[in-house]
């Protein structure tokens, strides 16, 4: 099928543009025009006068939402937080697991590697693009709500088999770079394109230096669970901040980062250095009190936070929706690098995804004057309307 979106504004990472028109064609997008006066929609065209259209939010950290946990390890878990979100503008995500057994790990992997190789994949909900394994490779005195029983040493020989023809799946891996071990399975990771992530650590600069080295490119929810930045030991934060090789995560919910935290770590890394992610779990959009389980322990949704019983942040309640308006400080344009562009780049999809520009995947979001998310496109596909 082929429609018109005629948008009052689009924005991507490359900038503004005013009365926009974006041909949609089999998915992709066919033509970027003006909409001039004399431009009068046909019947399958969706006119969004007072509506900001930019790309899908790609979600590389994100564990549930609506009640639903990816951990549950079943096609209709997944299919449900996809669904969920697509409410949110989110259009590709990387199903992400938590330190647990191994089981329970390489089953939520299975059913993401099954759905992204199915036809259905992102037709009724955002597209699974892989799995973000975050542990158990991790350090125990940086666990955060990490269940601690289940962390494991750095092993490649236990990554290849555990994981089996299933790690074809994974594209980012979450893991402490100064436990022994760590380094080299860095290395392997980087020979098969995994991007080997920084987090759940207290690696000092020396110890992230030789991660680097060794492949490292990324930093997972940069300032939490790790080492903070000191003036003579400038931790994984100082790291991520001075070292370009490094691409930084970010929950920009205002409650895992101070906003001038955010804006810290932006403007010295430049906008296209962070990605902005939820971290969410399955107490985002439910209700105060909702109460779920990450491994033995209760989270308890409370006062726009998810907390462990001793107040430990379990995860947030954040979608990407909120965070690219809880970004204001940035420009649309900056706004949109760091909840689409930059991700897709990361992913190795920069030329598919990311951008509203003919050729790219039809993965769009009408914005509401008020912010909200009004229409999710995925492949073209009209999949939530609000
Ligand atoms: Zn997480």
């Amino acid at each position: 099928m082929t429609y018109r979106i005629l948008a009052g504004q689009a924005a991507d990472a490359r900038g503004v543009r005013q009365r926009t028109v974006v041909t949609i064609e089999g998915g992709r997008i066919a033509e970027l025009g003006t909409w001039t006066a004399d431009c009068k929609a046909e019947p399958n065209d969706i006119e969004a006068p007072d509506a900001l259209l930019v790309p899908g939010f790609v979600d590389i950290h994100i564990h549930g939402g609506g009640g639903r946990y990816l951990m549950e390890g079943t096609t209709d878990s997944l299919q449900a937080v996809a669904h969920h979100l697509t409410h949110h503008g989110v259009t590709g995500f990387l199903s992400t697991t938590i330190t647990a057994p191994w089981q329970e790990q390489t089953q939520a992997l299975a059913i993401a590697a099954k759905a992204m190789h199915s036809p259905d994949n992102g037709k009724e909900g955002a597209e699974v693009l892989g799995v973000h394994l975050e542990g158990p490779y991790i350090n125990p005195i940086k666990k955060g709500a990490q269940p601690g029983q289940f962390i494991r040493p750095p092993s490649i020989e236990e990554l290849a088999r555990e994981t089996g023809e299933d790690l074809h799946a994974v594209k980012v891996v979450t893991l402490a770079p100064e436990m022994e071990g760590a380094l080299e399975l860095i290395r392997w990771l980087t020979q098969k394109n995994i991007i080997a992530s920084i987090g759940h650590t207290n690696a000092t600069y020396a110890e992230i230096a030789a991660a680097i080295d060794a492949g490292a490119r990324h930093v997972t929810h940069c300032y939490n669970a790790m080492r903070p930045l000191d003036s003579r030991e400038p931790g994984v934060v100082g790291a991520a901040m001075a070292r370009t090789e490094l691409t930084a995560e970010l929950i920009w919910d205002n409650h895992h980062v101070h906003p001038a935290s955010c804006r810290a770590l932006i403007q010295a890394k430049g906008v296209e250095g962070v990605i902005l992610i939820s971290d969410g779990i399955p107490g985002t959009s439910m209700p105060e009190g909702y109460t779920f389980h990450l491994g033995d322990l209760p989270v308890v949704v409370k006062g726009g936070t998810a907390r462990l019983p001793d107040g430990t942040l379990a995860g947030s309640l954040l979608t990407l929706e909120t965070a690219f308006q809880n970004a204001t400080p940035f420009t649309l344009a900056q706004r949109s690098a760091m909840t689409s562009r930059n991700a897709a780049i990361a992913l190795g999809l920069g030329n598919e995804k990311g951008l509203i520009s003919a050729g790219y995947t039809a993965d769009l979001v009408l914005l509401g004057a008020d912010g909200r998310v009004q229409q999710t496109f995925v492949g073209g596909r009209s999949v939530y309307r609000a």
